[in-house]
């Protein structure tokens, strides 16, 4: 244990590189097999309208870092609880709403605080339930809490989205409002537990809707944790709610009937799916805002600087063993430095120590299930069928390594230009090379794919990173990033908008858009 208090320990951020971090890792070194011994294995009940519930069918989450280990009995909640979850949020909506966004703003920052004093242990549950590193699960919740205090700072900043109109006349009296929807479901990934879910969910509390919220059935452990901070915060019973479980809970709260909207972060083909039933398959549209997965490439040129390219490509690729939406999957490399990049690259990938993320220097854990590394075989195993060059590429065994899904980062040379790899998400630690003569044309090759979230550049030529700036097709682009080619983004800092098919709206989160996108818009015209 550290002699520093945790308060006073430096923030951890996804762009940390090089800082002394030796007081965290200690107090991490207890932290850690404290939350393994207290918090894992315990029943977690689903929180309906102010009660646990327990109406559902129970299930165990395996640990992903030794799937002998339990990370505790969750409760797939029932069409039944998922009725009386809309319900009781239904119940709560008008007083949530009249209580006014004053009070909201204030409940929404207590959400924070209470968060923050459970940081280093909902960061170890984040680390033990995703497989994460230390950094990326504190650098995790150091965001959420961050997410949270943005939100609220943009409603107190837009005077709670009320403005005066123009005036036709003297007599009229003429406002605009944007008022919330009534109830949210928020449907949560795997990858990013913490932030995403609390993202979604305190944007919509804060705009003042009630809110149903699903995280992903990996992810219950901190699901009930977050719960029990709105608890912790004293918002009133039903205004946020739990249920949790898989896409058979997911489909009953999609397709109830009292949903307003629906804020839903996960893959391309389920948020689709959502926004062709949900959005516009009954009477009239409803809101969903659906942020969805990516192809990100990354494009180094001839005056690029190769040492901070080879890190930033390293670290984007298979940081969080490559399963970030903004994962950068894809590098364009120039034919005049394609040599000396890939090897610094290859030098950098196999430097990164894989194993159990509960030790200090393991960059890669586990990836997230038996059906993560079947998707990296098959992987392999196709980039292989067409003749291409492989660095990695193993699943590791031995030890912890046959009790999780262990694999190598995997650098992939030598591909046709039209081969799926190169197209589709993969959400895995694999990374496909391209090469090019011309950067308007590898730009072009990057953008011709269904996704548009992330891209980046290693370019000291300021022409090359107009260009870059100018064509590439996605919703956030970063340029000579030692800490991550695509990945990174922070609230108020990178705003994070998914392009095509990676958001289906024109405005991302993490930025001073997103909270509109969760009210509708009324003016108000009183004659006096
Ligand atoms: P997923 O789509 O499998 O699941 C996401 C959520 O949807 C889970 O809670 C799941 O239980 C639920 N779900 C599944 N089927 C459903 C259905 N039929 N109806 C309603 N809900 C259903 O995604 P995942 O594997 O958890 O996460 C990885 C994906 O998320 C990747 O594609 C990644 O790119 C994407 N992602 C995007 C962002 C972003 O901001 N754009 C951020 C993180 C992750």
């Amino acid at each position: 244990m550290t002699s520093i208090a945790p308060g006073a320990l430096p923030r951890v951020t996804y762009s940390n590189t090089g800082e002394d971090f030796s007081g965290v890792h200690a107090h991490l070194d207890a932290v850690i097999p404290d939350v393994r011994s207290r918090l894992l294995g315990l029943d977690r009940p689903n929180r309906i309208g102010g009660a646990d519930s327990r109406d559902g069918d129970a299930f165990d989450a395996p640990c992903p870092i030794d799937r002998r280990v339990s990370l505790g009995r969750f409760v797939a909640a029932s069409p039944a609880a998922v009725d009386a979850a809309v319900s009781a949020a239904r119940r709560a909506a008008d007083d949530w709403r009249r209580l006014g966004w004053e009070r909201r703003v204030a409940l929404a920052r207590k959400v924070a605080d209470a968060m923050e004093a459970v940081k280093f242990e909902m960061a170890a549950a984040c680390l033990l339930e995703v497989g994460k590193s230390r950094m990326e699960a504190l650098g995790e919740v150091e965001e959420a809490v961050d997410l949270v205090r943005f939100y609220a700072g943009e409603m107190e900043a837009n005077g709670g989205y009320e403005k005066p109109l123009l005036r036709a006349n003297p007599k009229e009296e003429t406002r605009d409002v944007l008022r919330p929807f009534g109830v949210f479901a928020v449907i949560a990934p795997f990858n990013f537990p913490v932030a995403l879910s609390i993202g979604m969910s305190i944007s919509a509390l804060i705009a003042g809707n009630a809110v149903v919220f699903k995280p992903s059935p990996m992810a219950g452990l901190t699901g009930r944790m977050l719960m029990d901070c709105v608890m912790a915060a004293g918002l009133p019973d039903g205004v946020f709610n739990l249920v949790c479980g898989g896409a058979e809970t997911g489909a009953a709260l999609v397709g109830h009937s009292g949903v307003d909207g629906i804020a839903f972060t996960g893959s391309h083909a389920v948020g689709m799916a959502i926004m062709r039933g949900f959005g516009v398959g009954g009477r009239h549209a409803k809101p969903v805002l659906a942020e969805m997965g990516g192809k990100n490439p990354t494009y180094v040129t001839a005056s690029a600087d190769l040492a901070t390219a080879a890190a930033g490509m390293a670290r984007s690729a298979f940081g969080l063993q490559g399963q970030k939406c903004s994962a950068g999957s894809v590098v364009f490399v120039h034919d005049a430095v394609r040599d000396e990049f890939l090897e610094r690259l290859a030098a950098t990938a196999t430097s990164f120590r894989i194993g159990d993320p509960a030790g200090r220097d393991v960059f890669m854990g586990p990836v997230i299930n038996r059906a993560a590394r079947d998707r990296f075989e098959a992987a392999v195993a196709a980039a292989s069928a067409a003749g291409s060059s492989i660095i990695g590429g193993r699943v590791l065994s031995g030890g912890l390594r046959d009790h999780g899904d262990y694999v190598e980062p995997t650098i992939v040379t030598g591909l046709p230009d039209d081969h799926a790899l190169h197209r589709d998400e993969l959400f895995l630690p694999f990374l496909t090379v391209r090469t090019f003569s011309a950067l308007d044309d590898a730009i072009r090759r990057g953008n011709a794919v269904p996704y548009g979230l992330t891209a980046g550049i290693y370019a000291q030529d300021e022409v090359e990173l107009d260009l870059f700036l100018d064509t590439a097709e996605a919703g956030v682009l970063y340029a000579n990033r030692a800490s991550g080619a695509t990945t990174g983004a922070w609230p108020g800092i990178q705003t994070f908008c998914g392009w095509k098919g990676s958001g289906t709206g024109s405005k991302g989160g993490l930025g001073t858009w997103y909270l509109p996108q969760f009210m509708r818009e009324q003016s108000r015209t009183i004659m006096r």
